[in-house]
């Protein structure tokens, strides 16, 4: 492994290990908390500052033990830092970049993870007119419908993928100081273009998201609204377990993500129109075709 200038061993576990003096978490909600909890288990940081808005949720982190101290500023959050790990809504990010521009140490490695990746990169380069080669654009492919610290876990991320997206310049130094970390709370991680990203995961999870909001709204909106969710059973429940995500989140990811995301849910929306045919003429036929395909499928896939 790359050791990151400024970045010391240390051997409190009988092994040799990474130690980052300080790490600055910029929202510390499900995700950025849960990936702390598992950095802070592995031992590999010595203090972990936290930035947030809401007093109440940052005092429960430090509660909780997942940061050492807090503050609402991110510029301030930031100083001295080894690693900054920007955890916000999509929607945040290029405002908390320019405010933390003026005090980053150009040795200070920067990480995000949002789930769109294009959008990022953009706010990036909004700020700084071009992609700093210590930033390294990260999504790990977990979580929750919940949101906030007290839902972190430290196990969130084991066994789960963790997509790096390093731009052709990126520092090999910060990319695999990023990879080591995620791999300390148990990913698998992988890495991809961001293009190709976005546009894999506008299908794999936009898609299902907005599919399930779209879907419970539509029934919360029909009179008898009471009764379709007082017998909804396993299926409703499984289909629309997501439906409860944070909404702001989830907006911000279709507005971040909005070019990948069109062409997939007009694709949707025409193979509805397609069932929608089969269901209206009995077309048995059609409709087992299709049934039993996706069957396969995710037996193959998920199952
Ligand atoms: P979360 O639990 O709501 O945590 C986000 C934190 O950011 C909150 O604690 C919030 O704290 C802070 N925050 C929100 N808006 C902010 C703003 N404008 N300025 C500064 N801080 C702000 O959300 P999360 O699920 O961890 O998601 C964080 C990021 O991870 C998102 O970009 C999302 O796309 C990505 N992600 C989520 C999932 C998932 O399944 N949840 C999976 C993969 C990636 P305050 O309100 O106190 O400021």
């Amino acid at each position: 492994m790359i050791i990151p200038p400024g970045h010391e061993f240390h051997s409190s576990r009988g092994a040799a290990q990474l130690s980052l003096k300080k790490i600055s978490l910029i929202g510390v909600g499900l995700i950025g908390g849960s990936w702390m909890r598992a950095i802070r288990q592995a031992n590999e940081c010595q203090t972990i500052m936290g930035c947030g808005r809401q007093l109440e949720n940052l005092e429960k982190a430090k509660q909780l033990g997942v940061i050492d101290d807090f503050t609402h500023d991110p510029a301030e959050a930031v100083e001295q830092a080894d690693l900054v790990v920007l955890a916000v809504p999509l929607g945040a990010i290029e405002n908390i970049v320019r405010k933390i521009k003026p005090v980053l140490s150009s040795k200070t490695i920067i990480t995000d993870v949002g789930s769109a990746k294009g959008s990022v990169v953009d706010a990036v380069k909004n700020v700084y007119g071009f992609v700093p080669t210590n930033f390294v654009p990260g999504h790990p492919i977990a979580g929750t419908e919940q949101s906030g610290v007290e839902a972190s876990f430290v196990t969130l991320f084991n066994n789960r993928r963790v997509i790096l997206t390093p731009l052709e310049d990126t520092s090999e130094q910060a990319l695999n100081l990023v990879k080591h970390l995620w791999q300390v709370a148990g990913a698998d991680v992988i890495e991809m273009e961001v293009k190709h990203h976005d546009s894999v995961l506008a299908a794999t999870s936009h898609l299902p998201h907005l599919l399930a909001y779209t879907l419970v709204d539509m029934l919360a909106h029909m009179e008898s609204n009471s009764e379709i969710f007082k017998y909804a059973a396993g299926g409703f429940r499984d289909f629309t377990r997501i439906a409860s995500s944070d909404p702001t989140m989830w907006h911000d990811i279709c507005l971040a993500n909005d070019k990948a995301l069109l062409p997939i849910l007009e694709q949707y929306i025409e193979q509805l129109q397609i069932i929608k045919e089969a269901v209206s003429n009995n077309d048995s036929e059609s409709m087992m075709k299709v049934f039993q395909h996706a069957k396969e499928s995710r037996d193959k896939f998920v199952g």
